[in-house]
């Protein structure tokens, strides 16, 4: 939109010094060419047939679909680099370290290809830079999903952030949030500092978080959206990428890849994304209707406050969508989802408040079947 305004402007102005129309319209060809250049040299790891976004006000431009690396190979990360992307997001703990090794061995002589976002899941950034063989990253992607907890620990998070970047370790800071979504993105609003959010972001979730939306782009603060597949199949998927990414909030699609061919279908699917017509697609309601959102509604309503909502990801989004058992297998590990169901009185609370009509008791027993263990309750 900027090129063509200057270009029109830049047109009327030789047209007034008596050049003809044309050859002004050939020059100013000429200019947003230069212009596209110089604005293309700046992007890290540039293709024409990517597309890219700038995550909010920061300048840097990174592609419409991205790398999650939970589960990653160095082919297909390879592979990414060859199709223009260019924004890796990682995690110390992911396949038990397995993934960042693969990480930092694929970037190896080639970290200016790239930006990495990383969750602060790590003990040291020091020590955790030295793995991935770099002396700083783009973006330290604070996890957090506890709204209380996460304001009180903002003067904190401040602080440690704002020694790495002094340092130069860091650039930017994010927050990476998969539960209570909404209440975290509003204590990222109320802060000075944060550049970007991460939320699970699929359609079915764009009308939870409108007023958060709303606000992010008031403060050109952009959305990195995760998790957006719901309980879609890889064909449906590619549509999904598009309708997510028609949202102009949202700079990029982050989502584990593990087969060259899904890497195709789903980055070629982003690079194609147009902006701003999403109230257009979410009026269809197959899209819409995309399974769980992750929205933690089911978990809300518990009484005996159990993570109901964990239970669903593994089963529903890591086991039946993405196909990767190990992760979920380290997530229901991690947050002890054998013992954490012990006091369910099966009251259905969870199912009866999924907007999705997911039966959520069945899935927690299912979860925990699948796992080997039975309901304690
Ligand atoms: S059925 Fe169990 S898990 Fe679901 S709300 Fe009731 S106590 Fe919680
Ligand atoms: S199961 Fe339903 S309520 Fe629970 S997180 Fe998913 S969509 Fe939300």
């Amino acid at each position: 939109m900027i090129n063509q305004l200057s270009r029109r402007s830049f047109v009327r102005r030789c047209s007034s010094m008596g050049l003809g129309v044309g050859a002004a319209a050939l020059i100013g060809q000429a200019a947003d060419e230069s212009e596209k250049k110089q604005k293309t040299k700046s992007i890290r790891n540039f293709r024409e047939t990517m597309a890219y976004r700038e995550v909010g006000s920061t300048g840097i431009n990174v592609s419409s679909f991205s790398m999650g690396t939970g589960q990653c190979s160095d082919e297909v990360l390879n592979a990414a680099l060859d199709k223009g992307i260019n924004l890796f997001h990682t995690c110390v703990k992911y396949s038990g370290g397995k993934s960042i090794e693969t990480v930092a061995r694929v970037i190896r002589g080639k970290t200016g290809k790239v930006h990495i976002a990383l969750k602060d899941t790590f003990s040291s950034l020091e020590e955790t830079l030295k793995v991935l063989g770099v002396g700083s990253i783009d973006f330290v992607m604070f996890n957090r999903h506890n709204a209380d907890k996460f304001r009180k620990e903002i003067p904190d998070i401040k602080k440690r952030f704002l020694q790495w970047r002094d340092k130069g370790m860091v650039k930017y800071a994010g927050l990476t949030t998969h539960k209570q979504m909404g209440e975290c993105i509003d204590v990222a609003l109320e802060t000075d500092f944060i550049s970007c959010v991460m939320p699970s972001y699929s359609p079915s979730m764009v009308d939870d978080l409108k007023k958060q939306r709303d606000a992010l782009r008031r403060k050109n603060i952009s959305i990195i959206a995760m998790k957006t597949r719901g309980q879609l199949d890889d064909e449906q998927y590619p549509s999904q990428v598009q309708t997510v990414l028609s949202d102009p909030v949202v700079c990029t699609v982050t989502k584990g890849v593990k087969t060259i061919d899904d890497l195709k279908s789903w980055s070629s699917a982003a690079a194609n994304a147009r902006s701003g017509f999403l109230n257009r697609y979410l009026n269809s309601e197959a899209l819409a209707y995309s399974g769980c959102g992750l929205c933690g509604k089911c978990e809300e309503a518990c009484p005996e406050n159990i993570p109901v909502a964990d239970y669903i990801r593994c089963i529903r989004y890591y086991v039946d969508s993405e196909k990767t058992p190990d992760i979920a297998r380290e997530t229901f590990d991690e947050l002890h989802l054998q013992s954490a169901a012990a006091g369910c009185t099966d009251c259905g609370a969870c199912s009866r408040a999924c907007p999705q009509r997911i039966a959520v008791r069945a899935e927690v027993r299912r979860t925990l079947h699948y796992f080997g263990s039975t309901v304690a309750a």
